[in-house]
């Protein structure tokens, strides 16, 4: 069996925009056929990420290799790889047909292949019947889906999608992600996707990049890096959570315990990213508590109910524990256990598998 290299293989790349270092130490390997998220807060490098990838930009230092060659001085026409951008730079005075012609036409693509191929790549983001229309006839959902075509009837290996869901508001934004993730699945191509919002990144990816400050802080899987941050900056990046100051108190095969100056004690199973000394942190997710024991390792504290809030399929409470510390606590809306009211007193209780212990920073 021969083992395919993987499509996009970076090594200790380095960006320097002047005396800016952009990008420092990239390590990353993508898969055929993957969706990988470049995700992190504005400013991080996932856009100088891309466009390194896409070589509108040369690195500085190390390597990128696509589909095994390395790609250095290989101008962006030459790569297989084709970039779909926030703004999708879709031609005004050319229908929708034209736009998606546009590449093949340049190459010198025969007309009836062309034609082949634009009525296939239309079908797959569902816009048959709207070949003939310009692109001011268009919603942002027609428009993004016309971009997206156009960027994937060449038949690229890796498509390069910048926020390419930015200017379109939340329904259609949701409604596209699904779309997205089917396409992906008819085309077989390789999707990279950068975006800052968390949620578009676990719906969409097989692997979540997170970056920050221009390094790349963790890759996993998104149900791993939720579950398992391995920085305070992914687990506060990453969806809500609760933070504890603790210190630590030992561990054992069994897992490690921290405890928080008042003597609240945190025992969790999840192997630390780094040995773990003196002062930490203890993360916990909101729907990671219940009002309910579950077995005989479960953990607990007592507190009273400050708030609640109803949000229909879900509530958030408020918890004030003894030592003055808040907790937000989800639970799903259930007819069967009894909820605690605002005002009563109520122990809370959590399991080891639920409690991240991680750094200070
Ligand atoms: P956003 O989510 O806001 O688009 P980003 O994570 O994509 O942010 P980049 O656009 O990659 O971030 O920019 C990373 C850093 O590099 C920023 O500090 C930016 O100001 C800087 N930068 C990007 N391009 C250049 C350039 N051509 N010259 C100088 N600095 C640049």
């Amino acid at each position: 069996m021969t083992i395919r290299p993987p499509v996009i293989e970076i090594t200790a790349a380095q960006k320097m925009f002047g005396s800016f270092q952009a990008l420092s130490d990239i390590n990353l390997s993508i898969e055929q056929g993957e969706i990988v998220t470049l995700l992190g807060p504005s400013g991080c490098g996932k856009t100088t990420l891309m466009r390194l990838i896409a070589g509108f930009e040369a690195v500085t230092a190390g390597t990128i290799r696509i589909d095994g060659k390395d790609c250095a001085g290989q101008p962006p026409e030459r790569r297989p790889v084709n970039m779909v951008f926030q703004r999708y730079a879709l031609f005004p005075h050319l229908d929708v047909f034209e736009n998606v012609a546009f590449g093949l036409k340049v190459k010198g693509t025969p007309k009836a292949e062309i034609r082949e191929r634009v009525q296939r790549m239309l079908h797959i983001v569902q816009l048959d019947s709207y070949a003939n229309r310009y692109i001011n006839e268009l919603s942002g959902g027609q428009s993004q889906r016309v971009a997206l075509a156009r960027a994937l009837v060449n038949g690229p290996k890796v498509l390069l999608l910048d926020e390419p869901l930015a200017a379109l508001d939340l329904k259609i934004r949701q409604h596209m992600l699904v779309e997205m993730k089917r396409i992906h699945a008819e085309t077989g191509a390789t999707f990279v996707y950068v975006t800052h919002d968390q949620d578009e990144a676990m719906i969409l990816s097989d692997r979540v990049v997170l970056m920050e400050k221009g390094r790349i802080v963790q890759i996993d899987r998104p149900e791993t890096m939720y579950a398992a941050p391995k920085s305070l900056f992914a687990a506060k990046f990453l969806g809500e959570t609760n933070l504890f100051e603790a210190a630590m108190a030992g561990d054992n095969a069994l897992g490690m315990t921290a405890v928080t100056g008042s003597g609240l004690r945190f025992h969790s199973s999840i192997v630390p990213a780094s040995e773990l000394r003196g002062k930490v942190i203890v993360s916990i997710r909101p729907e990671s508590f219940r009002f309910n024991r579950d077995n005989d390792t479960t953990q607990s504290a007592t507190g009273q109910v400050e708030d609640v809030i109803f949000i229909g399929s879900r509530s958030f409470y408020t918890i004030c524990l003894a030592d003055g510390v808040r907790v937000r606590v989800q639970v799903q809306r259930s007819t069967r256990t009894s909820l605690p009211k605002p005002g009563e007193k109520t122990e809370i209780f959590w399991d080891s598998d639920n409690v991240v212990i991680l750094p200070q920073s």
